[in-house]
């Protein structure tokens, strides 16, 4: 792990971002919990991500379906047969590795090395492998190929590829049997697909138009020792949208351009993020780009935009007999409609936010650690903080809290010296603290101190709200 990855995960910790689920046992592989400042993270950027898509579409439903749904759903959609990673395990170490992402980490050690040539024949390689009739024996003969050591043993010292269906099974009722096995959905996706029906009637809606869902999904992922970016409980935001056959590629694009200034306008900087065209089309996609941010493990995938053909619709209506299609009311045809989906994972979005936020600054021969997140989607918004116990400042501060709450999270603070609790602040990302002195309870006036610039104004207690929201919706980052 890089070191600021680290510092991250342990700010994450230290803070309530973000714990190992069942630590006090030892922890769980691939789980996390959110702790109290995390999951107010992670419920404005859901948020921020419904509102973008529910309210300002008028022709976009929300949904939120089971995480349990009928097998036959997983048999159509391809799961059961074609939810597949290739692993292959170091016979040394015992570690086991995605034979893909093995190779394009070898591809990424050549070029850090200027190997650019070599680089793009592995490269290529890769792909072919990738598109091959039987892709494990392909990615199996690139490893052995370009003798690829293992990242942790440094031994060439392999098992075959193999393939693993990434999907948690259970059973449903008190019985184990094979005709009670379930799954937990590892895509939110096919609950917007089955509902497609039931969406478009009751939201009176006609094509085009989306299903948007945020919910947790389930893989059991071979290799997951980065922190939240690879977990085996994780949450999706995903949006169907549903067009007419032929004008996929036009949506496609216009979600392109939507859903990459979404992340620019959660405060990512432009050169943070870019896009990546699929090395290899699902059977189903048509066309498929992912945007990536440079995290510091490297560049890696946030949301993927895909162009799904009918493929989705196709196929659970071949498997529930069910008629899936749309009667376009102003043509009398009658059509399967094609799908153009974003799927953005919610905790790698959290995840390119902490690294994106994390600074150390040299002030005064000291350094601050400051998480520069944007105002709105700062954990803490507000802290209230009176200059010293007594001469009611603590009761002026704890009655703006008051006033200030029904709009933002605002916390109050009366422990330490002042700078200590901007340094506090700092740390978790607050973007705007409030000191209330002597002058305070004599004047009305309170001090607002900035996070990023550190500079402090002085305005009357109640136009503490519009200052900040002012401020708020001026923010760059
Ligand atoms: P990867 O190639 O990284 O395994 P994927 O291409 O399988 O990802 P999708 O199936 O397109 O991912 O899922 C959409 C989004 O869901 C991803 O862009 C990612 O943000 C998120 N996601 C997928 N798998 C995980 C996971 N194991 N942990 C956290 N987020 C995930």
């Amino acid at each position: 792990m890089s070191d600021l990855f680290e510092k991250i995960v342990s700010l994450s910790k230290r803070r309530g971002f973000i714990f190992q689920s069942s630590e006090v046992y030892g922890g769980l592989s691939a789980t996390y919990d959110y702790g109290p400042l995390g999951v107010e993270l992670k419920r404005n950027v859901s948020q921020r991500w419904w509102n973008s898509m529910v309210y300002k579409h008028s022709n976009i439903s929300g949904l939120d379906a089971s995480i349990l749904m009928h097998p036959s759903v997983w048999k159509a959609s391809g799961h059961v047969d074609a939810f597949n990673d290739p692993l292959i395990d170091d016979k040394t170490s015992k570690m086991r590795y995605r034979a893909d992402q093995l190779i394009e980490g070898h591809i990424e050690k050549l070029r850090r090395k200027g190997k650019d040539e070599e680089a793009d024949r592995v490269y290529q390689a890769l792909v072919d492998a990738l598109n091959a009739e039987d892709m494990a024996k392909g990615l199996y003969e690139v490893i052995m190929a370009e003798e690829i050591r293992s990242p942790d043993s440094g031994m060439f010292d392999w098992t075959e590829v193999r393939q693993f269906n990434l999907m948690f099974d259970t059973h449903a009722g008190p019985v184990k049997s094979t005709d009670n096995k379930i799954y937990l959905r590892p895509e939110t996706a096919q609950g917007i697909f089955v509902n497609f029906h039931n969406v478009r009637e009751t939201g009176r809606h006609q094509v085009p138009f989306g299903i948007a869902q945020i919910g947790k999904a389930f893989r059991n992922e071979i290799v997951a020792r980065q922190f939240i970016f690879r977990m085996r409980e994780f949450e999706q935001m995903e949006m169907q949208y549903f067009v007419k056959p032929g004008s996929q590629m036009e949506a496609f694009e216009a979600w392109r351009e939507e859903r990459m200034q979404w992340h620019v306008d959660n405060g990512i900087r432009a050169s943070k993020l870019r896009w990546h065209e699929h090395e290899k089309l699902a059977h189903y996609a048509d066309a498929a780009f992912d945007i990536q941010y440079e995290f510091p493990i490297g560049w890696q995938e946030v949301e993927g935009i895909h162009s799904r053909t009918d493929f989705d619709l196709k196929a659970h209506q071949e498997h529930s007999g069910k008629k899936m299609e749309y009667f376009d009311p102003q043509t009398n045809e009658k059509y399967l409609p094609f799908v153009v989906e974003t799927s953005a994972g919610l905790d790698r979005t959290i995840l390119t936010l902490l690294c994106e936020a994390y600074r150390e600054e040299e002030v005064d021969g000291d350094t601050r650690l400051v998480m520069k997140f944007h105002p709105k989607l700062a954990p803490i918004t507000v802290a209230l903080f009176p200059l010293v116990k007594k001469d009611g400042m603590p009761e002026m501060a704890k009655k703006l809290q008051s006033d200030l709450q029904e709009h933002f999270l605002a916390v109050y603070d009366e422990k330490g010296a002042i700078g200590r609790r901007y340094r506090r602040m700092d740390e978790v990302g607050t973007p705007y603290c409030v000191t209330i002195d002597g002058e305070s309870t004599s004047d009305g006036t309170v001090t607002v101190r900035d996070r990023d610039t550190m500079e402090q104004v002085r305005i009357p207690a109640e136009k503490v709200a519009s200052y900040m929201i002012e401020s708020i919706a001026n923010w760059k980052p």
